[in-house]
């Protein structure tokens, strides 16, 4: 709690305080009204028999002087005039001469009159500052309770950074994308001035602790504008309808600060599938996307915003959000390898005394499958163990010590590696790689990592050189190999196979069934389509399919379809044999390196053939 909390908490308390001792107070004061000897019908009595010959009215104690000499006291009630009561109990005005009986007024004393005042009104006060406190709390801090419809949006300007690209290490790729983003903004002008059209939307994805938030601050801290920030979850906190017109009001405030930009956190939180799952209530959650989606395709090309956000679902992120003209660029933030991993020890390492023995590439060989936060958590770890036990520098095994800490902390359990796993994993990708290689029609290898991706344990990101409208059967082909691959590898190099392939399994079954209940490419069963798809639109994208065809041609669509995944397979384990001594120098290199990119795999399996793009070379006889 910062102390801006505190001293507001501080003041509820002596409000509270205040506000009680002045309730105790005027609950003894209606007693003492009540308890008075004097009644005012017994003072309206005397002054009839003219008893008294002098009445001081001070505030709503009576003050009498009787004929004889004596005196006493008496109270008048506080909602009327004294004369006012006394003439409702059956005294006359002509009663009230000076003659008969003197009242006198005395003006209120101003300092009577403000606790008079004051005990009205702070019990008010106390209550409504007690609402103001348990709203405040309920919902977990911010501004004030009752502008509801106002975002909470964090502005932060860019003129002292306390986030820099300095900061950010181990995601090279992420971080040169967002520097062009900052250029834009820095200088919109070069850019419009050849007719660019600067992006409206940029999506971090990346799994939790990889640095997105950090990403989306040092861009702030580098842009020198503007910065909102809100996360996506505070769109939906308590108080249904007041989504839609939060991000109204915090698009209102950055289009009149443009040059700006505007950060939403874990906007997955809004942002998921709409219409997805049957009759639960997503309303609050697609008003609000729905108003994000009208603001982006509201904006004018001149208009100075970018909105960066950040998830790391991007799975499961609405379609709408990803079409062109919103998100459009999408910026994905890898588990750093293990130079990424060195590069962000050092930012962290930054300005804490380590001992000269202690070597950061060591610690980051240890920590496979650590992201950023991972790492940080482990150095501060580290600095606390070194602290208690007196030292007045970090060793090196004080890092050992925390690293096992780390790993040995619930969540990261599920995601350590064992070093026989790991082989598996690289051979597995290794065999991957070298059979797209190797077949002129697949795609080309960009990347092999063992690094855990999503569910998959590593990938090798293979893509299209161009996007094709037309695929041939021997593209196909050639793919099903490559995605045989991996499996082929294990059961060459280990004798066994994992459960790692079930994905590539999938795939390579679903482009054979495509093959020949789809695209007519079986010579088995023709140019023919088998069975027709029905969308479900309810479920979301779910897809039944309905047969029309009989049971033996389902027999012959199996066996086809046996036969494609086979052939793929036994094509993968032929040419994974042919190099089998490229498989092991890949291989290990990967268990080196945890990353091999293009530049490396050329060096260590140079491609066999030219490439054609993979269309079949023309029959001319
Ligand atoms: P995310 O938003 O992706 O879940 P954060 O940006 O909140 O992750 O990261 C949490 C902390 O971990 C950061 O404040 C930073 O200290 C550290 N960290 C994460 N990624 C990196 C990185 N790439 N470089 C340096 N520090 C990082
Ligand atoms: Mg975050
Ligand atoms: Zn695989």
């Amino acid at each position: 709690m910062d102390s801006g909390t505190n001293n507001r908490q501080s003041i509820i308390y002596i409000m509270l305080f205040v506000g009680i001792i002045i309730l105790v107070f005027y609950s003894f004061r209606q007693q003492t009204v009540t308890t008075e000897d004097i009644t005012i019908g017994q003072v309206a009595q005397e002054i009839k028999f003219g008893k008294l010959t002098r009445v001081i009215v001070n505030e709503d104690e009576l003050e009498l002087i009787y004929r004889d000499g004596t005196e006493g006291i008496s109270h008048k009630e506080p909602d009327a005039t004294f004369v006012q009561q006394i003439l409702e109990l059956g005294v006359i005005s002509a009663e009230l001469n000076p003659e008969n009986v003197i009242v006198e007024v005395k003006p209120p004393s101003a300092w009577f009159g403000v606790i008079n005042v004051l005990g009205y009104i702070l019990p008010f006060i106390m209550i409504a500052g007690l609402f103001w406190f348990v709203f405040r709390q309920a919902r977990g801090g911010g501004s004030a309770a009752m502008n509801f419809g106002q975002s909470k949006a964090r502005k932060l300007t860019g003129d002292n950074p306390t986030v820099t690209f300095d900061d950010v290490a181990g995601i090279p790729e992420a971080k040169e994308e967002l520097a062009e983003v900052v250029e834009f903004l820095r200088e919109p002008e070069k850019f419009i001035s050849l007719g660019a059209r600067i992006p409206k939307g940029v999506l971090l994805m990346g799994a939790p602790g990889t640095g997105k938030t950090l990403l989306a601050k040092a861009v702030s801290g580098e842009a020198g504008v503007p910065f909102y920030s809100i996360s996506g979850s505070e769109f939906v906190e308590m108080f249904v309808g007041v989504g839609a017109s939060r991000v109204r009001d915090l698009f209102d405030k950055a289009k009149g600060d443009s040059p700006c930009i505007v950060f939403v956190d874990e906007i997955d939180a809004v942002g998921r599938h709409r219409g997805a799952g049957l009759g639960g209530s997503h309303d609050e959650r697609e008003q609000t996307l729905n108003q994000i989606l009208v603001e982006m395709d509201g904006f004018d090309t001149d208009t100075n915003v970018i909105i960066i956000a950040a998830t790391n679902r991007p799975d499961i992120l609405d379609p709408a959000l990803l079409r062109p003209g919103r998100f459009d660029r999408r910026v994905i933030l890898d588990q750093p390898d293990i130079k990424g991993r060195e590069a962000i020890l050092e930012v962290h390492a930054r300005g804490k005394p380590l001992a000269p023995d202690v070597d950061l590439k060591t610690i980051a060989k240890a920590t496979p499958g650590f992201v950023g936060a991972d790492l940080e958590n482990m150095i501060n770890e580290a600095a606390i163990l070194a602290a208690r036990n007196g030292k007045k520098v970090i060793e090196q095994d004080d890092f050992q010590e925390s690293i096992e800490r780390v790993i040995a902390g619930p969540q990261r359990k599920s995601r350590i590696i064992s070093d026989i796993e790991k082989q598996i994993i690289a051979y597995h990708e290794a065999g991957h790689a070298i059979t797209a290689r190797s077949l002129p029609e697949a795609d080309h290898v960009h990347k092999i990592s063992i690094i855990a991706r999503g569910q998959a344990g590593g990938y090798t990101l293979i893509l299209p050189d161009s996007d094709r409208t037309l695929v041939s059967r021997n593209k196909i082909l050639a793919d099903m190999v490559s995605l045989m691959g991996g499996r082929a590898a294990e059961e060459i190099v280990f004798s066994d196979i994992t459960s790692g392939a079930s994905n590539d399994l999938e795939r390579v079954t679903k482009l054979a069934r495509e093959m020949v209940t789809r695209l007519g490419m079986s010579s088995e069963l023709g140019p023919m389509v088998y069975g027709k798809k029905d969308e479900m639109v309810f479920l979301g994208k779910e897809f039944t399919e309905q047969r029309d065809y009989s049971e033996s041609v389902a027999e012959k669509i199996d066996n086809e379809v046996r036969e494609l995944v086979g052939s793929a397979y036994q094509r993968a384990l032929d040419i994974l044999k042919e190099h089998r001594d490229v498989l092991e120098a890949l291989a290990e290199k990967l268990l080196e390196q945890e990353t091999v990119d293009k530049k490396e795999l050329d060096k260590i399996f140079p491609i066999p053939t030219p490439k054609d793009g993979g269309m079949p070379v023309k029959n001319t006889k």
